[in-house]
């Protein structure tokens, strides 16, 4: 199909981008890998496109005091590439490894899959398990929220109008800290049918440290608190991942109906936290 007419403007800098994104119905533009589909089967029609393609500043990765920077246009590819990520913050590489195919990780961005809130997301389930934040910005001002504060519902955030998101921040790995992201695929699309993310870090043998996110089973993805809890006080990974889909309403689809996901959950559970606690020092 053929997207309704459109405006097409590609500013130069992150002010003209700001200038003209608080002019009328506009939306940025990334690498379109979910927008232009989006656009084409006419689910969305924006007057305005705003290519953030010649934007100088809004990618790359950088460490800075303990933290990377992600610019919220940098690829799948060059994370899943990333020297500095796979040695400082590897789980976020494997999730990038994990996205779609080739041409899909080197088109899509960061920041578009982060403001596009797709429930079945490969990024989100990392990011909450690694306690991310976004920085926002707009015309004159700027926030930074938690991922869970910035993930609203499906394919809804806390961005405001007029707002870009400009960089991804998560934390320099501990190096004692195991990571693992499982994901089952679904074959057609490639997307998580259910996709978990975990760390650990342990003493002694036993967890002392359990951060999960789970992505593909809700409608927004979530940070598994109940999960992180059980391991943290039994040790046991059966009885923790068993907790993963408590008091959630499983999305349903033709692929997978919600007590399957909820089941898949709970194994893709063990097998995540099984990998994270033998990678853990
Ligand atoms: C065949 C196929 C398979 C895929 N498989 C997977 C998969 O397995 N796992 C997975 O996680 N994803 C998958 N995707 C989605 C892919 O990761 C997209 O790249 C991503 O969802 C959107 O990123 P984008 O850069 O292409 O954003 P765009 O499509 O350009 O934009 C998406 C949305 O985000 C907004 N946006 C973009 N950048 C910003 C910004 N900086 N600030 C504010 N708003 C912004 C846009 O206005 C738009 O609403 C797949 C896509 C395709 C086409």
């Amino acid at each position: 199909m053929i997207p309704q007419n459109f405006e097409y403007a590609a500013p130069g800098s992150l002010k003209e981008a700001l200038a003209l994104l608080s002019n009328g119905e506009a939306r940025v533009l990334a690498g379109g890998m979910s927008l232009i589909p989006m656009m084409k089967l006419r689910l969305a029609a924006p007057e305005k496109l705003i290519d953030l393609g010649r934007v100088p500043g809004l990618s790359g990765i950088t460490e800075e005091a303990g933290s990377i920077r992600i610019g919220a246009m940098t690829t799948h590819h060059e994370i899943e590439d990333s020297a500095l990520l796979r040695a400082k913050c590897p789980l976020l590489a494997e999730a990038a490894a994990n996205i779609g195919d080739v041409q899909v990780r080197n088109m899509g961005t960061i920041g578009g899959s982060v403001a596009h809130a797709d429930p079945a997301a490969d990024y989100p389930a990392s990011l909450l398990a690694l306690e991310a934040k976004v920085r926002l910005v707009s015309n004159g001002s700027e926030r930074t929220l938690s991922l869970e504060e910035f993930l609203v519902d499906t394919m809804t955030t806390a961005i405001e109008p007029g707002e870009i998101l400009q960089e991804v921040i998560v934390p320099v790995e501990n190096p004692a800290v195991g990571v693992n992201y499982q994901k089952m695929v679904q074959p057609a699309s490639g997307f998580a049918i259910v996709g978990v993310a975990a760390r650990v870090a342990k003493t002694n043998g036993k967890p002392v440290f359990v951060r999960v996110g789970v992505t593909g089973l809700a409608g927004k993805a979530y940070r598994a608190s109940g999960v992180e809890k059980v391991l943290l006080e039994t040790g046991d990974v059966m009885k923790a991942a068993a907790v993963v889909a408590n008091g959630v309403d499983a999305n349903s689809d033709l692929f997978a109906s919600a007590d399957y996901r909820k089941h898949m959950a709970q194994v893709y559970t063990a097998r995540a936290l099984t990998q994270a606690l033998a990678g853990a020092a």
